[in-house]
């Protein structure tokens, strides 16, 4: 069994499209120990959403999994029927989304849609349950936890259905938390304030959190470690503070350019990552940043590199690694 609470190994996942195969995932590795944040980031379509998903087997059609293995909490994933899946899911793993409104029913009071989670996973009764979702609001920072209950989505502010939808995955006291892009839809203060309130929760139930985001800054206060996906690869992961000061991959120092830091010097310009996202139908044979990468070699056209282990659990697949290595070798 895996020392790991999340365990993916080498994980390859296609999308079987009518204009050819989009290879969503390609050897994507990542762990996550019990109570621990791990943040996955990437632009769109880099494979954040779908690796989360595919953990809690819910690849949408006409996607497959075509090749590794992904364990959970002692299951593997693979082998496991949708019965056990459901189960799992909701007991084990929750998930929370970017938009709460589309994600709760407009037509149940807030009270139906938490009561409904917790009758569905846990053996309360329904006045137990009543009681329990009172306790989730509080414990989720929502004040008057009944008069809340009997209210409707379209009541709430945006930051207090987000809440809402954390109190509902919380219902199950679940091992593993994914939240996918949890604070996008929301204003920046409020987007603050649900960081902090995951943060709370994280060190009070003691849970793992997947916190899935194309925002290097929600991901700094809050993560342990940082996996940078790229075109469906994991191309660098390290503790935050590594991620941050030690970036390695191109690409992640790219990312960390692109974005405005508050202890640069004044005036410090902000650099894009020019050219386009990689053609998932026709990803490139070698590095899949290489097309847009100004330290691009000849061999990053033609071959993939390996991961360079740069101690601390911090690794990064980029040739220009190789190169000072090869470099150092010779010097010695
Ligand atoms: S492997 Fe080559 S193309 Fe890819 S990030 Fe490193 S230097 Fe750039």
């Amino acid at each position: 069994m895996s020392e790991y609470l999340v365990d993916i190994q080498n994980e390859r996942l296609s999308f079987f499209t009518p204009a050819g195969e989009v290879k969503s995932l390609n050897d994507v590795s990542l762990t996550v120990r019990e109570g621990e944040v791990l943040g996955i980031v990437g632009e769109s379509g880099s494979g954040k959403s779908v690796t989360a998903y595919s953990l809690m087997g819910l690849t949408a059609h006409p996607g497959r999994l075509i090749g590794g293995d992904l364990y959970f909490n002692g299951h593997h994933i693979n082998v496991m029927t949708e019965r056990e899946m459901r189960k799992m899911r909701g007991n084990e793993v929750s998930i929370i989304f970017q938009d709460p409104m589309t994600s709760l029913n407009p037509v149940y009071t807030v009270g139906n849609q938490i009561m409904e989670a917790i009758l569905l996973h846990t053996d309360k009764n329904k006045k137990q349950a009543h009681e329990r979702a009172k306790e989730l609001l509080q414990l989720v920072g929502i004040n008057e936890p009944e008069k809340r209950l009997k209210q409707y989505p379209h009541e709430l502010s945006g930051g207090m259905r987000q809440r809402v939808m954390i109190a509902i995955a919380l219902a199950c006291e679940p091992k593993l938390l994914i939240a996918d892009e949890p604070t996008t839809a929301l204003d920046v203060t409020i987007q603050a304030q649900i960081l902090e309130l995951m943060t709370e929760l994280k060190k009070k139930l003691g849970m793992a959190i997947i916190l899935i985001t194309h925002d290097l800054g929600v991901v700094a206060g809050m993560c342990d470690r940082i996996a940078v996906m790229y075109a469906g690869k994991v191309v660098e992961t390290g503790t935050t503070d590594d991620i941050f000061y030690h970036p390695s991959h191109e690409y992640t120092k790219g990312l960390l350019q692109s974005v405005p830091n508050l202890n640069d010097q004044e005036h410090k310009k902000l650099v894009p990552i020019e050219g386009q996202p990689v053609d998932m139908l026709n990803p490139p044979a070698g590095c899949p940043f290489a097309p847009r990468c100004h330290s691009c070699m000849k061999i990053c056209l033609k071959a993939m590199p390996e991961y360079t282990d740069l101690g601390n659990d911090h690794h990064s697949a980029c040739w220009l690694l190789d190169k000072a290595k090869f470099e150092k070798e010779v010097q010695a």
